[in-house]
């Protein structure tokens, strides 16, 4: 038996499967819009478990697609967090190089900021940098005046919000359990009712390649959960940092490197590292789930990945269990940060592609199949972007589908 009859199902309520709906339920009012989310509330994995910054796109590909949605993406975050009154601040930052050899990626980013269509975006010498950040320590370090952070938790709450208020329905505690493709409808199985839907999109996070493959897709793809866990700047100390300070990104790695972020909240933490989890939605290191960590093994491109960077994984896992080595890595960017100056924080669960070749899907990725929507890769910054992705996959969807 299924539930009344839906024009369009979206799975997942987090900012991406939010921002889709929000799109979707203005441009397109007539579509009776559902929404599920498994959890009893929207927005509870990384659309909550996040740096909260809004980022300003300096990093990206010049043409990819997380250049173009993220630099207008910010833009539009910024403009509707003041719209709707949630919490941000266009503090800036600073990128800090602390070795010569850093210099030329440093250029780089300048470069692809420029290309980005960033303004304001300029090199410094150390005494600038000390006048921006007082305890900050680099031999060069570039300044992005746009970037700014706000709660993304609160965003996701208020785009739901506006969702209701244009005619969507959500339904949390409703978890996707399966999917039947039947002449002119498609099934929706949950853990309670089952639900009838002409169009689907799948923004499922961390379990978006498995719902790309409930409904009989075989993405080239897998989702491999890395998660990143943060430290808490003690209160006394969190005038150490006036803003945001990060380090010069290792281009190999789509992570930024571990680095201070002053929240919304006025807290500063110092983090994300990037860890191979053994559970997708596993916030503790102790967290393990078989299935997970199975379907991980079998995948070619696990074992791929870590032949290629087993050298750098392995840092990251000392790091993880070592607060000293996790202090030295900070200790580059602010020298008079201590052990005791830090506290264990929260953690944050990244859903990242993961290719056959070994390779990390390094742009986003959206992929249509017959009446349905698959997105496969939003890591960061895609809460940033989130109001441009819901465009994109609106337009996605109204080609693909023909909808007017
Ligand atoms: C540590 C960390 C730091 C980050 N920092 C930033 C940052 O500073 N700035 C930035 O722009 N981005 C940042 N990001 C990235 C950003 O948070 C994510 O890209 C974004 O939140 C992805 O949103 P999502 O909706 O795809 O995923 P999620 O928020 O994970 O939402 C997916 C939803 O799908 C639901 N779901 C899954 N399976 C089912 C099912 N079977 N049935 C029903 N529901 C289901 C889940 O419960 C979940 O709510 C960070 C991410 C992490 C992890």
């Amino acid at each position: 038996m299924t539930d009344s009859r839906h024009d369009v199902t979206i799975i997942g309520g987090g900012i991406v499967g939010l921002a889709v709906a929000l799109e979707i339920t203005k441009r397109f009012p007539r579509l009776r819009l559902l929404l599920l989310e498994k959890e009893n509330r929207v927005g509870l994995h990384q659309s909550s478990h996040n740096s909260g910054v809004i980022h300003s796109g300096i990093y990206y590909k010049p043409g990819s697609l997380k250049a173009k949605l993220c630099v207008e993406g910010a833009r539009a975050m910024v403009e509707f967090c003041r719209a709707h009154g949630i919490p941000h601040q266009v503090c800036g930052k600073v990128i800090v190089a602390t070795h010569e050899d850093e210099f030329p990626r440093l250029e780089e980013l300048r470069r692809r900021g420029e290309a980005n269509g960033l303004t304001g975006v300029h090199a410094i010498g150390p005494e600038q940098l000390r006048e921006i950040e007082p305890h900050a320590s680099g031999l060069r370090a570039l300044v992005v005046p746009s970037t700014a952070i706000t709660d993304y938790g609160a965003v996701c709450s208020k785009y739901a919000e506006l969702i209701q208020t244009q005619g969507g329905t959500i339904r949390t505690s409703t978890a996707v359990t399966g999917l039947r493709q039947l002449t002119g409808e498609i099934v929706v199985e949950t853990n309670g009712p089952a639900f009838s839907t002409t169009f689907l999109v799948n923004c499922a996070g961390l379990f978006s390649d498995r719902i790309s493959r409930m409904a009989g897709e075989k993405p080239d793809t897998m989702i491999v959960p890395f998660r990143g866990e943060y430290y808490d700047l003690v209160a006394e100390r969190s005038s150490l940092v006036r803003a945001l300070i990060y380090p010069v990104p290792d281009p190999r790695f789509p992570f930024l490197g571990v680095h201070f972020t002053r929240r919304i909240s006025g807290r500063v933490d110092a983090g994300p590292n990037a860890v191979l989890a053994f559970r997708r939605e596993g916030y503790r290191r102790t967290d393990f789930n078989l299935k997970d960590v199975a379907s991980s093994l079998a995948f070619p491109g696990f074992w791929r990945m870590v032949a290629r960077n087993w050298r750098s994984g392995l840092d990251e896992f000392r790091r993880s269990f070592s607060k000293s080595e996790f202090v030295r890595a900070l200790r580059r960017l602010v020298p008079e940060v201590n052990e005791k100056d830090l506290a264990p924080g929260g953690a944050g669960v990244r859903a990242q592609a993961l290719k056959r070749d070994g390779a990390l899907v390094d742009d986003f990725q959206f992929v249509a199949a017959g009446k349905m929507l698959h997105v496969l890769n939003v890591p960061s910054p895609a809460a940033t972007a989130s109001l441009l992705i819901g465009r994109a996959i609106g337009d996605l969807a109204a080609r693909t589908f023909g909808w007017r």
